[in-house]
């Protein structure tokens, strides 16, 4: 079994090793390493250390495993290629950009491919599932964040490969992602082994502030000691939109500079969309806050009433007799 494990793990590195090596230095590359180099604004020294890659439509890979007597229960169970009648028939992520998916031992254990074709509508296509691959416990980029984690920098919880990458070159060393997948607990606790300050980092849009909303609860209640941190982007941009649309130092200043509390987050979340002079508006905002009010401090309580009573002008008893209201009902 171990060696069994051990020819797959061989498998995935000679893997990853081709494709970079077709995407740096072959014809059939020289697309896919344009638009990484012009179109993402990566150099090749970026390229290399995440060790990304090109799969050319030839079947490269299938041939290399067969030209070195790779047996076929390890090329079938390392789920590189396509099947068709039991038969093993090309490679998988043919025509795509490649990232390395690596444990967090450093293995490489899977891939996440790109199309280059806009019109192409599955954008991202991940491996399988599989012993190997498991993208509810997988964490992109925990091999070489752990250190840094480690040694005091934040765990930032990214939605992409791309926005790790970028917080990467601004400096935030301690990146992860997800792998389009929701945070899990085990997510959760393989961070909170590492450090007691995780801060989200979700694109700038409808989605990432959905996940936001889901996320906060999910770690308070995996690991209470967890300090949490928000980073909200503007203008429905993610991290790495706004490195190459706004230039790396915005970047960085933004992860470094902008992280609110999960109870800042939320006031202003719900803030967003409505206009807080109308009185309608108004009303339903406050309605939102109670509950986020009831899951904070009461040094935070307080703040936010103040705040709330000096922004809208409502008295601060009337303000703190509905929260109360609202806390003797949702107890
Ligand atoms: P890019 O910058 O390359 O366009 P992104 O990382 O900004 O991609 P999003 O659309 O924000 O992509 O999605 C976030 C993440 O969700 C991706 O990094 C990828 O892991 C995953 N994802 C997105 N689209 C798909 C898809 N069609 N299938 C599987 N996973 C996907
Ligand atoms: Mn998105
Ligand atoms: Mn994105
Ligand atoms: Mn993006």
């Amino acid at each position: 079994r171990q060696e069994k494990f051990q020819r797959i793990y061989e498998l995935y590195n000679a893997a990853q090793k081709l494709y970079t090596h077709i995407l740096l230095n072959t014809t059939a590359g020289e697309q896919a390493l344009r638009y990484l180099l012009k179109e993402r604004e990566l150099d090749e020294e970026t390229i290399k250390k995440y060790g990304l890659g090109f799969v050319p439509s030839n079947n490269v890979l299938l041939s290399y495993a067969r030209e070195h007597d790779v047996d076929e229960p390890t090329m079938k169970a390392a789920e590189l290629f396509l099947e068709r009648d039991g038969e093993l028939v090309r490679d998988r992520f043919n025509n795509r950009v490649v990232w390395p998916i690596k444990n967090e031992r450093g293995q490489v254990v899977g891939f996440s491919g790109r199309s280059l074709d806009p019109d192409n509508p599955a954008k991202y296509m991940n491996s399988p599932e599989s012993p190997f691959f498991n993208k509810g416990k997988l964490l992109y980029n925990l091999d070489l964040a752990k250190g840094p984690i480690r040694a005091g920098q934040p765990a930032m919880i990214f939605e992409g490969f791309m926005d790790v990458i970028s917080a990467a070159m601004a400096g935030a060393e301690g990146a992860v992602a997800t792998m389009g997948t929701a945070l899990t607990e085990d997510h959760v606790r393989s961070l909170a082994k590492l450090t007691e300050r995780i801060i989200l980092v979700y694109d700038g849009d409808a989605a990432g502030q959905k996940a936001a909303k889901r996320s906060i609860p999910l770690i308070k209640t995996v690991a209470p000691k967890v300090e949490i941190g928000v980073i909200a982007l503007a203008d429905n941009r993610d991290p790495d939109e706004v490195r190459r649309e706004l230039g790396l130092p915005a970047l960085k200043q933004a992860l470094e500079q902008s992280t609110q509390t999960p109870t800042e987050y939320l006031f202003n979340a719900a803030k967003l969309g409505k206009n807080l002079q109308n009185q309608a508006q108004y009303l339903d905002f406050l309605k939102e806050v109670w509950p986020i009010l009831a899951d904070a401090s009461p040094v935070e309580q307080d703040y936010f009433l103040q705040k709330l009573a000096e922004e809208y002008g409502s008295s601060m008893e009337a303000l703190r007799s509905e929260f109360e209201d609202y806390q003797r009902r949702h107890p």
